[in-house]
């Protein structure tokens, strides 16, 4: 399906190279996106700047979470001094650092990312992608014009909050903090959001001296405040300080250590890692040229994905969320919906359509019996799905673990629904009372009183994102209650203690 080559005239390109799908930005999603559409036959071109896999897999999911299994392993032997007897316990951050370097980011090369996307059959281009009119875009003097789509699946950056003085500091963001290799002695946290909490934990359990700033009245501040508190007190009995209500007016850095100033006093620390929060940045991507607006906060999309004509975007762009769960679940809308799009280009039946034929000019696509197949799943006519975020799960990887899911109680209230609320401690269950450590936890449910269902819960607990998925489910499908309250909650399990919520509902 490709077109000519691009005509290079002294290193401007005078002719666009006609392709099916440009993907800018291979993160999380757009790796998805291209790669899918690649194995559905489609000439994809794959654009990315940095290394392909995006921020999940080197600088954020998965190696945090390698670091939070090593932390929650030297907080889980502490515990056999109260539980079974004694053990002495010294951390050591080497085999983290080397795991990290090893086997979750092969010291930061994405060679083996990039040669997955070229065996699905798409074609990688090493660069920074804008758009450059419909259809086209520009990376370096490679101009690309797509026949079907382009995908933006960008992400975002750490948005750093304009602190007089920080700018010129050596702070950390996310990256410098996961690519340590030595640890420092002290070290401030700007920010007690989920990813701020994450590490201020792992780093105060190998030792740390750490400090949570934090501007809002409390941690964890989009999350039910009975979360808060938990997170809150776990850090503290781990030994870091947390400061909440201390909105940060001056930082310094004297060579060696920094300085936040805050509400007349201050705070010093070896390191200071910035983590409040991130930005997209769509002035980067030639939005103007295909009549979007570049100076909004995300892009918006719609159920399906479009941002404009024949534009997709996917990911933490969009806003909706940023989690690599969202990431993938966007993906399969773009391409169940890039594939109807390519089929009904090509005269077959649209998403809606009844028609059995399906194809169109060979090789684009493989038709399965109507169906057309996208990486192993097929997207058959009538079925490219609408996204719908009413269920969307959040996990706080601390320890305890803060999962959540749909609205909190105080977004149900503005939302002006009847609420109900069902709450349990995890320590009055059988299975919080048997394990003791870390004794804080509990079940709570945001109910819609007039529908019988729930609309948001939390689960915080040793294992509260495990727990929570039950939640999810009773959410996403809006399970009555009256159902949830006649079902057998095993015995003795932490998640039983939902069944104890939802008594309390009443
Ligand atoms: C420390 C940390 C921990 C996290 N932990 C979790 C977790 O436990 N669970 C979870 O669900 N989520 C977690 N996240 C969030 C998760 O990493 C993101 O939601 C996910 O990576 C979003 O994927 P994406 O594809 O939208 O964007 P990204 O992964 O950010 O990828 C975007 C890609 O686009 C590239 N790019 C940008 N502009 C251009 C351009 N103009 N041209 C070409 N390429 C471009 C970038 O280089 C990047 O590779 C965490 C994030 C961090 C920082």
């Amino acid at each position: 399906m490709a077109g000519g080559r691009a005509v290079r005239n002294a290193g401007k390109v005078t002719e666009p190279e006609i392709v099916d799908v440009v993907v800018v930005g291979l993160g999380v999603g757009g790796e998805e996106v291209a790669g899918r559409l690649a194995e559905a036959g489609l000439d994809v071109v794959g654009v990315e700047r940095d290394l392909v896999g995006g921020e999940c897999p080197y600088w954020g999911c998965i190696p945090s979470k390698m670091m939070i299994r090593a932390a929650n392993a030297l907080a889980e032997a502490h515990r056999v001094n109260e539980l079974a007897g004694s053990a002495e316990v010294r951390p050591d951050w080497a085999p983290v650092a080397k795991r990290i370097r090893e086997e979750a980011t092969d010291t930061w090369d994405d060679q083996a990312a990039v040669d997955r996307f070229i065996g699905k059959g798409g074609r990688f281009v090493r660069g920074a992608g804008r758009l450059d009119g419909p259809g086209r875009v520009r990376v370096g003097d490679q101009v690309f014009q797509a026949r079907h789509a382009v995908v933006l699946g960008t992400g975002t950056r750490p948005s750093v909050p304009p602190i007089d003085g920080l700018a010129d500091t050596p702070y950390w963001t996310n990256h410098q903090a996961i690519e340590v290799e030595k640890l420092p002695a002290t070290l401030l946290v700007l920010g007690g959001g989920a990813i701020g909490l994450e590490l201020a934990q792992v780093f105060a359990r190998f030792g740390v001296r750490v400090t949570v700033i934090e501007a809002a009245d409390r941690v964890l501040a989009v999350e039910e405040p009975e979360s808060s508190k938990v997170a809150a007190a776990a850090l503290r009995a781990d030994g870091v300080t947390v400061e909440t209500g201390v909105k940060a007016e001056r930082v310094s850095h004297d060579g060696s250590a920094f300085t936040v100033h805050a509400g007349g006093g201050s705070y010093t620390g070896d390191r200071l890692l910035v983590v409040t929060g991130r930005r997209a940045h769509l002035e980067e991507l030639g939005l103007d040229s295909v009549g979007v607006d570049a100076k909004q906060r995300y892009l918006p999309v719609d159920s399906r994905m479009h941002a404009a004509d024949g534009i997709w975007a996917v990911g933490d762009l969009t806003g909706e969320g940023a989690f690599t769960h969202i990431a993938m679940y966007q993906a399969a809308i773009v391409v169940a919906d890039v594939l109807d799009h390519v089929r009904r280009a090509q005269g077959g039946p649209d998403a809606s359509g009844t028609a059995s034929v399906v194809g169109g000019a060979a090789g684009v696509v493989s038709s399965v019996g109507g169906a057309m197949s996208a990486g192993g799943s097929t997207v058959a006519p009538g079925s490219v799905p609408v996204a719908d975020y009413r269920a969307l799960p959040r996990v706080t990887f601390t320890d305890p673990e803060v999962g959540a899911v749909g609205l909190t109680e105080q977004q149900a209230r503005d939302r002006g629904i009847n609420v109900q609320i069902g709450f349990a401690e995890l320590s009055s269950s059988t299975r919080g009372w048997i394990h003791k450590t870390p004794g804080d936890g509990f079940i709570k449910l945001v109910a819609d009183a007039d529908q019988g269902v729930l609309v948001g819960a939390t689960s915080v607990g040793p294992a509260g994102g495990e727990v929570l998925s039950g939640l999810v489910v009773a959410v996403h499908a809006s399970v009555p209650i009256s159902q949830l309250r006649h079902m057998i909650y095993a015995y003795p399990t932490f998640h039983r203690a939902i069944e104890t919520a939802l008594r309390d509902l009443s």
